[in-house]
């Protein structure tokens, strides 16, 4: 059935464009559901938008932070205003709960209020004086910011390059994923109108729209959110171009239970790190390193809680997790699970099905627990991305350590323990841009702890002060001799 309630085009100079050609979003969990349509831009497009971002560049680049922050705030207002109706549409678009979205929206405000709060500080500029010299280090807007997020957390990761890119007197090019362009794309209009014309533009399409975005000469920094094989190509496109880039990408964060702890007690606290948007966060629990001796007992007791799970519509009360946001993931998560299965571990299926009529209708998976001795197998080495995840046996916790470190990736990770000091010198020996204790969810995020990987995940760090603000600056200096 078509129920089509949104279309979301090209915005530039805060004109909607129209395109050629527009895609259907269809609910993830209720695939003859249309939820809206999208514009499939172009390359044309893209250049369109940079220019005008770059003219817009000009004069905002010369309003002072004040003035930018007082816009900042009004646009914290305008997110606030927009969950109402936008919440109930990312949930249908994107799949997740509502509580999920409504999550993702309070992050996105939350960090666009902290870079109000933290801007004119930064961007102020600084003075050395002595006998001999005289010496000013200012801190100036690179330009055009292109920025590229991907479809599961869209509004906070979008807000998190939003919030330093203006703040610091730069102007965007944003370019949402093709999976969950509606509302975000509805929220940066309205932020958009808020601001001078060309301040925020928005193009839509497939990844011809990214790769023109990242090879663009005007576009001087790419802020990425994504895939770790997406985000090395953005990586060599942008570097030809000298551009800066800030990469936020894939992870497969471990999670290492002590043998000090009740498997009862953390369990529940676990779990919110591990099917949490079914599992497609980034830096959600990826696998689970428990001492060998606990080890039945653990994979027992998560099952029985696991085996309480509802999977359902975002929408629908009663519902613990909804479906995965494509076909892509889907089919390739229904693989991994079959691909286990066949692998000698044991893979238990739990949770069911809150509404049975309508599964195949939807890109639902129940939840699966997955005991495995081989601690180098595909669902431990990957990024699942999907609601499953593997329990690793250890006898020591050098062992567990190295296995937490034995991975291209290094997002982040936490260490489950009832004595704090031994946590935290396991947790210093992890490779990973954080390591959480006692928790690994959304909770674990504070604003000013700076949030980003080592080796694959990425470069660069958001969320911070000064490591996420310095990135979307250059440095001038003058000194004279006295
Ligand atoms: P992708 O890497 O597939 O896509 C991310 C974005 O990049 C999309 O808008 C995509 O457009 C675009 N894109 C694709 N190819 C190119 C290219 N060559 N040049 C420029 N842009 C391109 O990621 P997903 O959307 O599938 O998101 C899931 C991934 O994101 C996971 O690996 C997850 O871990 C990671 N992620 C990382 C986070 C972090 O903070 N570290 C947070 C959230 C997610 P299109 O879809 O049209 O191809």
């Amino acid at each position: 059935m078509l129920n089509l309630e949104c279309q979301v085009d090209i915005l530039i100079n805060n004109q909607e464009v129209l395109a050629q050609n527009y895609a259907e979003i269809h609910d993830p969990g209720k695939l003859t559901d249309v939820v809206g349509r999208v514009a499939v831009g172009t390359a044309e497009d893209v250049d369109k938008a940079v220019q005008a971002a770059h003219n817009a560049f000009l004069d905002w680049r010369k309003t002072n932070s004040k003035e930018r922050i007082e816009k900042i705030t009004a646009a914290v207002k305008v997110v606030q205003d927009s969950m109402g109706d936008l919440v109930p549409l990312l949930v249908r678009e994107h799949g997740g709960m509502l509580w999920e979205a409504q999550t993702d929206f309070g992050i996105g405000m939350a960090t666009l209020e902290y870079y109000a709060g933290i801007g004119e500080n930064f961007v102020k500029t600084e003075f050395i004086e002595d006998d001999s010299s005289w010496v000013s280090i200012e801190k100036k807007a690179k330009g055009v910011i292109g920025a590229i997020v991907p479809w599961n957390m869209p509004v906070c990761l979008t807000m998190m390059k939003v919030g330093p890119a203006l703040v610091t007197g730069n102007t965007m090019v944003i370019k949402p994923s093709p999976t969950a362009p509606l509302a975000i794309s509805i929220l940066l209009k309205r932020i958009a109108a808020i601001l001078p014309d060309g301040v925020i533009n928005v193009v839509h399409g497939d990844a011809g729209v990214g790769v023109a975005l990242t090879r663009h000469p005007l576009v001087k920094k790419i802020a990425f959110t994504g895939g770790t094989e997406t985000g090395a190509q953005v990586n060599s496109n942008a570097a030809s171009f000298f551009k800066a880039v800030t990469l936020e990408l894939g992870g497969n964060d471990p999670a290492i239970i002590l043998d000090d702890v009740n498997p009862a007690d953390i369990i529940p606290k676990l779990l919110k790190g591990v099917y949490t948007r079914s599992g497609q966060i980034c830096f959600a629990v990826k696998r689970i390193y428990v001492q060998e001796k606990m080890l039945d007992k653990f994979f027992n007791t998560m099952c029985d809680i696991v085996n309480e799970y509802k999977v359902g519509h975002g929408l629908a009360e009663g519902a613990s997790f909804g479906p995965l946001n494509n076909n892509k993931q889907y089919n390739l998560v229904k693989a991994m699970i079959e691909n286990t299965k066949n692998s000698g571990a044991v893979v238990r299926e739990l949770g069911s099905k809150l509404n049975p009529e309508g599964w195949d209708n939807g890109y639902f998976l129940l939840p699966h627990v997955v005991k495995d001795e081989d601690h180098l197998s595909q669902i431990v080495s990957c990024e699942q991305f999907g609601p499953i995840i593997p329990i690793i046996p250890y006898k020591t916790v050098e062992q567990a350590i190295e296995y937490a470190n034995e991975t291209e990736y290094g997002l982040c990770s936490s260490v489950w323990s009832s004595d704090i000091q031994r946590a935290l010198a396991i947790g210093q020996q992890i490779e990973a841009g954080s390591t959480f204790i006692n928790n690994h969810s959304f909770e674990s995020l504070s604003l000013g702890m700076p949030f980003g990987g080592v080796k694959n995940s990425g470069m660069g760090r958001e969320l911070a002060g000064e490591p996420t603000l310095s990135a979307y600056i250059d440095y001038h200096t003058m000194r004279y001799l006295k």
